[in-house]
Protein backbone atom coordinates (compact mmCIF):
# COMPACT_ATOMS: atom_id res chain seq x y z
CA UNK A 1 0.00 0.00 0.00
CA UNK A 2 3.18 2.01 -0.28
CA UNK A 3 1.57 5.65 -1.61
CA UNK A 4 -1.49 5.65 0.56
CA UNK A 5 -3.10 7.20 3.96
CA UNK A 6 -4.85 4.84 5.99
CA UNK A 7 -7.38 6.96 8.06
CA UNK A 8 -9.66 5.52 11.00
CA UNK A 9 -11.80 6.70 12.83
CA UNK A 10 -13.44 3.80 15.64
CA UNK A 11 -16.07 4.52 17.43
CA UNK A 12 -18.66 2.83 20.48
CA UNK A 13 -19.96 0.93 17.85
CA UNK A 14 -18.20 1.49 14.32
CA UNK A 15 -14.97 1.43 13.10
CA UNK A 16 -14.86 3.75 9.58
CA UNK A 17 -11.89 3.45 7.32
CA UNK A 18 -10.63 5.32 4.28
CA UNK A 19 -7.44 5.30 2.20
CA UNK A 20 -5.93 7.91 0.44
CA UNK A 21 -3.27 8.12 -2.21
CA UNK A 22 -0.80 10.30 -0.07
CA UNK A 23 0.24 12.69 -3.11
CA UNK A 24 -2.97 13.76 -3.84
CA UNK A 25 -4.59 16.02 -2.11
CA UNK A 26 -8.49 15.68 -3.53
CA UNK A 27 -10.64 14.83 -0.75
CA UNK A 28 -12.10 11.82 -2.33
CA UNK A 29 -10.82 8.68 -0.71
CA UNK A 30 -9.49 5.84 -3.04
CA UNK A 31 -11.39 3.32 -0.70
CA UNK A 32 -13.13 3.70 2.57
CA UNK A 33 -16.24 1.49 4.47
CA UNK A 34 -16.71 1.15 7.87
CA UNK A 35 -17.77 -1.76 10.12
CA UNK A 36 -20.95 -0.82 12.08
CA UNK A 37 -22.85 -2.70 14.63
CA UNK A 38 -19.94 -3.64 16.72
CA UNK A 39 -20.85 -5.22 19.76
CA UNK A 40 -24.20 -6.47 18.60
CA UNK A 41 -24.50 -7.97 14.79
CA UNK A 42 -21.26 -6.31 12.86
CA UNK A 43 -21.71 -5.51 9.51
CA UNK A 44 -18.64 -4.83 7.14
CA UNK A 45 -19.32 -2.57 3.92
CA UNK A 46 -16.43 -0.60 1.67
CA UNK A 47 -16.88 1.18 -1.08
CA UNK A 48 -14.14 2.02 -4.18
CA UNK A 49 -13.46 5.20 -5.72
CA UNK A 50 -15.95 5.01 -8.08
CA UNK A 51 -18.55 4.27 -5.33
CA UNK A 52 -18.50 0.46 -6.16
CA UNK A 53 -19.20 -1.70 -3.47
CA UNK A 54 -16.06 -4.10 -3.14
CA UNK A 55 -15.97 -7.37 -2.23
CA UNK A 56 -15.85 -8.49 1.49
CA UNK A 57 -13.57 -11.21 1.49
CA UNK A 58 -12.93 -12.25 5.27
CA UNK A 59 -15.18 -9.76 6.50
CA UNK A 60 -18.59 -11.17 4.55
CA UNK A 61 -19.43 -12.91 8.13
CA UNK A 62 -18.28 -11.38 11.05
CA UNK A 63 -18.45 -12.65 14.59
CA UNK A 64 -21.33 -11.32 16.96
CA UNK A 65 -18.87 -10.93 19.54
CA UNK A 66 -15.43 -9.36 17.72
CA UNK A 67 -13.89 -7.15 19.73
CA UNK A 68 -12.57 -3.37 18.18
CA UNK A 69 -9.23 -4.95 18.40
CA UNK A 70 -9.83 -8.01 16.78
CA UNK A 71 -12.08 -6.60 13.65
CA UNK A 72 -9.34 -4.17 13.07
CA UNK A 73 -6.59 -6.93 12.87
CA UNK A 74 -8.91 -8.46 10.23
CA UNK A 75 -9.70 -5.24 8.54
CA UNK A 76 -5.67 -4.11 8.17
CA UNK A 77 -4.52 -7.13 6.12
CA UNK A 78 -7.95 -6.70 4.47
CA UNK A 79 -7.09 -3.02 3.38
CA UNK A 80 -3.47 -4.17 2.35
CA UNK A 81 -4.98 -6.70 0.10
CA UNK A 82 -7.16 -4.36 -1.87
CA UNK A 83 -3.64 -2.36 -2.10
CA UNK A 84 -1.40 -4.91 -3.75
CA UNK A 85 -0.51 -6.30 -0.40
CA UNK A 86 1.62 -2.89 1.07
CA UNK A 87 1.65 -1.18 3.95
CA UNK A 88 -0.02 2.57 4.39
CA UNK A 89 2.85 5.19 4.72
CA UNK A 90 0.86 6.27 7.61
CA UNK A 91 -2.16 5.87 9.52
CA UNK A 92 -4.03 8.92 10.66
CA UNK A 93 -6.62 8.58 13.39
CA UNK A 94 -9.59 10.98 14.93
CA UNK A 95 -9.57 11.50 18.46
CA UNK A 96 -12.08 12.95 20.12
CA UNK A 97 -9.87 14.59 23.23
CA UNK A 98 -6.38 16.69 23.00
CA UNK A 99 -7.12 18.25 26.37
CA UNK A 100 -4.99 21.71 26.57
CA UNK A 101 -1.90 20.09 25.31
CA UNK A 102 -2.88 18.77 22.03
CA UNK A 103 -3.99 21.47 19.70
CA UNK A 104 -2.33 19.94 16.54
CA UNK A 105 -2.04 16.59 14.76
CA UNK A 106 0.61 15.09 16.60
CA UNK A 107 2.66 11.65 15.90
CA UNK A 108 1.43 9.16 18.04
CA UNK A 109 4.16 7.12 20.68
CA UNK A 110 4.04 5.20 24.44
CA UNK A 111 4.32 8.28 25.97
CA UNK A 112 2.00 10.27 24.25
CA UNK A 113 -0.62 7.66 24.34
CA UNK A 114 -0.50 7.59 27.95
CA UNK A 115 -0.88 11.16 28.71
CA UNK A 116 -4.34 10.21 25.86
CA UNK A 117 -5.37 7.81 27.97
CA UNK A 118 -5.54 10.06 31.28
CA UNK A 119 -8.58 12.11 29.41
CA UNK A 120 -10.82 8.49 28.78
CA UNK A 121 -12.95 9.78 31.22
CA UNK A 122 -13.78 13.03 29.76
CA UNK A 123 -14.96 10.82 26.56
CA UNK A 124 -15.72 7.68 27.66
CA UNK A 125 -17.79 6.64 24.36
CA UNK A 126 -15.17 7.71 22.35
CA UNK A 127 -11.82 8.49 23.56
CA UNK A 128 -11.33 4.61 24.66
CA UNK A 129 -12.19 3.23 21.12
CA UNK A 130 -9.60 5.88 19.26
CA UNK A 131 -6.57 5.30 21.80
CA UNK A 132 -7.67 1.15 21.34
CA UNK A 133 -7.44 1.69 17.25
CA UNK A 134 -4.01 2.98 17.75
CA UNK A 135 -2.43 0.37 19.84
CA UNK A 136 -4.43 -2.04 17.60
CA UNK A 137 -2.75 -1.10 14.62
CA UNK A 138 0.86 -0.62 16.39
CA UNK A 139 0.63 -4.56 17.33
CA UNK A 140 0.60 -4.97 13.54
CA UNK A 141 2.20 -2.33 11.99
CA UNK A 142 4.65 -1.32 14.49
CA UNK A 143 7.02 0.38 12.78
CA UNK A 144 4.75 3.19 10.65
CA UNK A 145 3.73 6.79 12.00
CA UNK A 146 0.50 6.82 13.45
CA UNK A 147 -0.79 10.59 13.56
CA UNK A 148 -3.56 11.50 16.19
CA UNK A 149 -6.01 14.27 15.04
CA UNK A 150 -8.06 15.71 18.00
CA UNK A 151 -11.68 16.85 18.01
CA UNK A 152 -11.00 19.53 20.48
CA UNK A 153 -8.14 21.13 18.86
CA UNK A 154 -10.23 23.54 16.17
CA UNK A 155 -11.54 25.26 18.98
CA UNK A 156 -8.01 26.44 20.66
CA UNK A 157 -8.55 29.57 18.93
CA UNK A 158 -11.56 30.97 21.67
CA UNK A 159 -11.09 33.35 23.79
CA UNK A 160 -10.75 32.35 27.28
CA UNK A 161 -14.35 33.48 28.10
CA UNK A 162 -16.12 31.30 25.85
CA UNK A 163 -14.02 28.62 27.42
CA UNK A 164 -15.15 29.06 30.86
CA UNK A 165 -17.47 28.05 32.98
CA UNK A 166 -18.54 30.26 36.45
CA UNK A 167 -17.10 27.55 38.51
CA UNK A 168 -14.31 28.28 41.47
CA UNK A 169 -10.86 29.35 39.42
CA UNK A 170 -9.19 26.26 41.22
CA UNK A 171 -11.31 23.92 39.60
CA UNK A 172 -10.98 25.82 36.18
CA UNK A 173 -7.56 25.51 36.66
CA UNK A 174 -7.38 22.27 37.22
CA UNK A 175 -8.58 21.54 33.31
CA UNK A 176 -12.69 21.76 34.17
CA UNK A 177 -13.73 24.31 30.92
CA UNK A 178 -14.94 23.93 27.61
CA UNK A 179 -12.93 22.19 25.13
CA UNK A 180 -15.76 21.69 22.16
CA UNK A 181 -15.67 18.70 19.97
CA UNK A 182 -16.84 17.53 16.04
CA UNK A 183 -13.64 20.31 15.26
CA UNK A 184 -12.61 17.58 12.30
CA UNK A 185 -15.68 18.75 10.60
CA UNK A 186 -15.56 22.35 11.55
CA UNK A 187 -12.17 22.36 9.90
CA UNK A 188 -13.16 20.60 6.81
CA UNK A 189 -16.60 23.27 6.73
CA UNK A 190 -14.20 25.88 7.65
CA UNK A 191 -11.59 25.35 4.63
CA UNK A 192 -14.53 24.91 1.88
CA UNK A 193 -17.05 27.55 2.70
CA UNK A 194 -14.85 29.96 1.28
CA UNK A 195 -15.35 28.27 -2.18
CA UNK A 196 -18.92 28.31 -1.67
CA UNK A 197 -19.18 31.67 0.03
CA UNK A 198 -16.41 33.97 0.06
CA UNK A 199 -17.69 36.48 2.01
CA UNK A 200 -19.09 35.21 5.01
CA UNK A 201 -17.49 35.84 7.95
CA UNK A 202 -19.47 35.16 11.02
CA UNK A 203 -20.82 32.08 10.57
CA UNK A 204 -22.35 28.99 12.44
CA UNK A 205 -21.90 25.26 11.50
CA UNK A 206 -24.73 23.03 12.53
CA UNK A 207 -22.93 19.62 12.84
CA UNK A 208 -26.18 17.23 12.91
CA UNK A 209 -25.48 13.78 13.09
CA UNK A 210 -25.62 10.95 16.10
CA UNK A 211 -23.65 13.50 18.31
CA UNK A 212 -24.41 16.99 17.50
CA UNK A 213 -23.34 21.00 18.03
CA UNK A 214 -22.52 23.81 16.78
CA UNK A 215 -19.64 26.11 16.01
CA UNK A 216 -19.69 29.73 15.87
CA UNK A 217 -16.99 30.80 13.52
CA UNK A 218 -15.25 33.98 12.69
CA UNK A 219 -13.54 33.77 9.36
CA UNK A 220 -12.94 30.56 9.45
CA UNK A 221 -12.05 30.16 13.14
CA UNK A 222 -13.62 28.75 16.11
CA UNK A 223 -15.12 31.44 18.68
CA UNK A 224 -17.38 29.59 20.58
CA UNK A 225 -19.48 26.00 20.11
CA UNK A 226 -22.11 24.28 22.25
CA UNK A 227 -20.49 21.07 23.43
CA UNK A 228 -17.94 21.84 26.80
CA UNK A 229 -15.83 19.83 29.10
CA UNK A 230 -17.75 16.96 27.37
CA UNK A 231 -19.53 15.75 24.64
CA UNK A 232 -23.16 15.77 26.82
CA UNK A 233 -23.35 19.61 26.45
CA UNK A 234 -25.49 21.72 24.36
CA UNK A 235 -27.79 20.11 21.52
CA UNK A 236 -29.95 17.24 21.93
CA UNK A 237 -28.86 14.67 20.61
CA UNK A 238 -30.05 10.84 19.24
CA UNK A 239 -29.34 9.28 22.92
CA UNK A 240 -27.72 12.39 24.79
CA UNK A 241 -29.90 14.91 26.57
CA UNK A 242 -27.50 17.98 26.00
CA UNK A 243 -27.78 21.10 28.17
CA UNK A 244 -29.23 20.03 31.82
CA UNK A 245 -29.61 21.96 34.49
CA UNK A 246 -27.26 20.90 36.87
CA UNK A 247 -29.55 20.68 39.75
CA UNK A 248 -31.79 17.54 38.09
CA UNK A 249 -28.44 15.77 38.27
CA UNK A 250 -28.34 16.08 41.53
CA UNK A 251 -31.81 15.53 42.57
CA UNK A 252 -32.08 11.70 40.85
CA UNK A 253 -28.52 11.42 43.30
CA UNK A 254 -30.30 12.44 46.77
CA UNK A 255 -34.07 12.09 46.12
CA UNK A 256 -33.85 9.60 43.74
CA UNK A 257 -30.84 7.52 45.11
CA UNK A 258 -29.38 6.60 41.27
CA UNK A 259 -25.87 6.05 41.14
CA UNK A 260 -23.20 7.67 39.08
CA UNK A 261 -23.23 4.94 36.93
CA UNK A 262 -26.86 5.13 36.32
CA UNK A 263 -26.67 8.56 35.81
CA UNK A 264 -24.07 7.96 33.01
CA UNK A 265 -25.94 5.80 31.34
CA UNK A 266 -29.33 8.13 31.44
CA UNK A 267 -27.49 11.11 30.20
CA UNK A 268 -25.68 9.10 27.65
CA UNK A 269 -28.09 6.65 26.77
CA UNK A 270 -31.47 6.80 27.68
CA UNK A 271 -32.05 10.64 26.52
CA UNK A 272 -32.20 13.21 23.69
CA UNK A 273 -34.04 12.04 20.66
CA UNK A 274 -34.35 8.27 21.95
CA UNK A 275 -35.73 9.02 25.43
CA UNK A 276 -38.25 11.99 24.04
CA UNK A 277 -39.97 10.06 21.21
CA UNK A 278 -39.31 6.45 23.31
CA UNK A 279 -38.95 4.80 19.93
CA UNK A 280 -35.51 5.42 18.73
CA UNK A 281 -32.47 8.11 18.40
CA UNK A 282 -32.72 7.92 14.55
CA UNK A 283 -34.06 10.61 12.93
CA UNK A 284 -35.44 9.00 9.78
CA UNK A 285 -36.95 6.36 11.74
CA UNK A 286 -38.76 9.47 13.93
CA UNK A 287 -39.95 10.96 11.33
CA UNK A 288 -41.20 7.87 9.36
CA UNK A 289 -43.01 7.20 13.13
CA UNK A 290 -45.93 9.22 12.99
CA UNK A 291 -46.79 9.16 16.73
CA UNK A 292 -47.23 12.13 19.48
CA UNK A 293 -44.24 11.44 21.27
CA UNK A 294 -41.90 11.33 17.66
CA UNK A 295 -43.12 14.57 16.95
CA UNK A 296 -42.59 16.26 20.09
CA UNK A 297 -38.55 14.67 20.18
CA UNK A 298 -38.29 16.16 17.07
CA UNK A 299 -39.96 19.31 17.78
CA UNK A 300 -37.88 19.56 20.83
CA UNK A 301 -34.43 19.16 19.09
CA UNK A 302 -35.50 21.81 16.56
CA UNK A 303 -36.52 24.10 18.99
CA UNK A 304 -33.52 24.03 21.20
CA UNK A 305 -30.71 23.72 18.10
CA UNK A 306 -32.20 27.58 17.40
CA UNK A 307 -31.91 28.35 20.91
CA UNK A 308 -28.51 27.19 21.36
CA UNK A 309 -27.53 28.59 18.11
CA UNK A 310 -29.21 32.15 19.10
CA UNK A 311 -26.78 31.64 22.41
CA UNK A 312 -23.45 31.11 20.30
CA UNK A 313 -24.18 34.86 18.09
CA UNK A 314 -22.29 36.70 20.88
CA UNK A 315 -19.04 35.63 20.40
CA UNK A 316 -19.66 36.38 16.64
CA UNK A 317 -21.34 39.35 16.89
CA UNK A 318 -24.24 38.54 14.10
CA UNK A 319 -24.64 35.93 11.75
CA UNK A 320 -23.57 35.90 8.10
CA UNK A 321 -24.11 32.20 7.10
CA UNK A 322 -25.90 28.98 8.81
CA UNK A 323 -24.25 25.69 7.73
CA UNK A 324 -25.84 22.29 7.82
CA UNK A 325 -23.82 19.11 7.81
CA UNK A 326 -23.59 15.72 8.80
CA UNK A 327 -26.14 12.63 9.14
CA UNK A 328 -29.10 14.50 10.04
CA UNK A 329 -27.61 18.40 9.03
CA UNK A 330 -27.38 16.84 5.14
CA UNK A 331 -29.90 14.86 4.81
CA UNK A 332 -33.00 15.96 6.84
CA UNK A 333 -35.42 18.88 5.38
CA UNK A 334 -37.72 18.97 7.75
CA UNK A 335 -35.29 19.84 10.71
CA UNK A 336 -33.70 22.10 8.62
CA UNK A 337 -37.24 23.85 7.78
CA UNK A 338 -37.88 23.69 11.05
CA UNK A 339 -34.58 25.11 13.38
CA UNK A 340 -34.90 28.27 10.21
CA UNK A 341 -38.76 28.49 11.38
CA UNK A 342 -37.27 29.42 14.73
CA UNK A 343 -35.06 32.02 13.42
CA UNK A 344 -36.95 33.80 11.23
CA UNK A 345 -36.62 36.53 13.42
CA UNK A 346 -33.03 36.79 12.65
CA UNK A 347 -34.15 36.84 8.98
CA UNK A 348 -33.59 33.61 8.04
CA UNK A 349 -35.50 32.34 5.17
CA UNK A 350 -34.97 28.99 3.17
CA UNK A 351 -36.33 28.42 -0.54
CA UNK A 352 -38.66 24.94 0.21
CA UNK A 353 -37.91 23.74 -2.59
CA UNK A 354 -33.80 23.73 -2.37
CA UNK A 355 -34.43 22.49 1.10
CA UNK A 356 -36.40 19.86 -0.04
CA UNK A 357 -33.68 18.77 -2.62
CA UNK A 358 -30.86 18.91 0.05
CA UNK A 359 -28.96 21.52 -2.51
CA UNK A 360 -26.09 23.47 -1.22
CA UNK A 361 -27.87 26.60 -1.02
CA UNK A 362 -31.22 26.49 0.84
CA UNK A 363 -31.47 30.00 1.60
CA UNK A 364 -34.47 32.26 0.04
CA UNK A 365 -33.35 35.41 -1.84
CA UNK A 366 -34.75 37.68 0.50
CA UNK A 367 -33.33 35.80 3.48
CA UNK A 368 -30.92 37.94 5.44
CA UNK A 369 -28.69 34.82 6.63
CA UNK A 370 -26.68 32.72 3.90
CA UNK A 371 -28.08 28.99 4.59
CA UNK A 372 -26.02 26.09 2.77
CA UNK A 373 -26.12 22.23 2.86
CA UNK A 374 -22.48 21.14 2.82
CA UNK A 375 -21.58 17.33 3.62
CA UNK A 376 -18.53 17.11 6.14
CA UNK A 377 -15.66 15.26 5.20
CA UNK A 378 -13.59 14.40 8.56
CA UNK A 379 -11.27 11.39 6.79
CA UNK A 380 -10.01 14.63 4.39
CA UNK A 381 -8.77 16.35 6.89
CA UNK A 382 -6.99 13.55 8.68
CA UNK A 383 -5.72 12.58 5.29
CA UNK A 384 -4.09 16.12 5.02
CA UNK A 385 -2.78 16.10 8.68
CA UNK A 386 -1.00 13.34 7.87
CA UNK A 387 0.17 14.78 4.45
CA UNK A 388 1.60 17.74 6.27
CA UNK A 389 3.82 15.47 8.96
CA UNK A 390 4.37 12.93 6.82
CA UNK A 391 5.87 14.08 3.41
P1 LIG B 1 -22.60 9.74 13.38
O1 LIG B 1 -22.57 10.84 14.40
O2 LIG B 1 -22.79 8.38 13.95
O3 LIG B 1 -21.49 9.83 12.33
P2 LIG B 1 -24.31 10.54 11.19
O4 LIG B 1 -23.64 11.83 10.88
O5 LIG B 1 -24.20 9.43 10.21
O6 LIG B 1 -23.97 10.00 12.63
O7 LIG B 1 -25.87 10.88 11.40
C1 LIG B 1 -26.78 9.90 11.77
C2 LIG B 1 -28.16 10.52 11.81
O8 LIG B 1 -28.48 11.02 10.50
C3 LIG B 1 -29.26 9.54 12.19
O9 LIG B 1 -30.15 10.14 13.11
C4 LIG B 1 -29.99 9.33 10.87
O10 LIG B 1 -31.35 9.02 11.03
C5 LIG B 1 -29.84 10.69 10.24
N1 LIG B 1 -30.13 10.61 8.81
C6 LIG B 1 -29.40 10.05 7.83
N2 LIG B 1 -30.06 10.10 6.65
C7 LIG B 1 -31.24 10.73 6.91
C8 LIG B 1 -32.38 11.11 6.11
N3 LIG B 1 -32.43 10.86 4.81
N4 LIG B 1 -33.41 11.75 6.73
C9 LIG B 1 -33.37 12.01 8.04
N5 LIG B 1 -32.33 11.68 8.85
C10 LIG B 1 -31.30 11.06 8.28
Amino acid sequence: MSGVFLTLNAGSSSIKFAVYDAHDPSPAPRLGGKIAGIGSAPVFAARDASGAAVDKGALAALDQDASHDALIALLLPWIAAHQNGAVPLAVGHRVVHGGQDFIAPTVVDEAILTRLETLNPLAPLHQPHNLGAIRAVANLYPDIPQIACFDTAFHHTQDRLAKLFALPRDLTDQGIIRYGFHGLSYDYIASTLPTHLPEARRVVVAHLGNGASMCAMRDGKSMATSMGFTALDGLMMGRRCGALDPGVILYLMQSEGMSPEAIKDLLYNQSGLYGVSQISNDMQILQDANTPEAEEAIALYCYRAAGVLAGLLPAIGGLDALVFTAGIGENAPLVRRKICEHLRWLGVAIDNAANAENATTISAPQSQVSVLVIPTNEEAVVANACRALVL
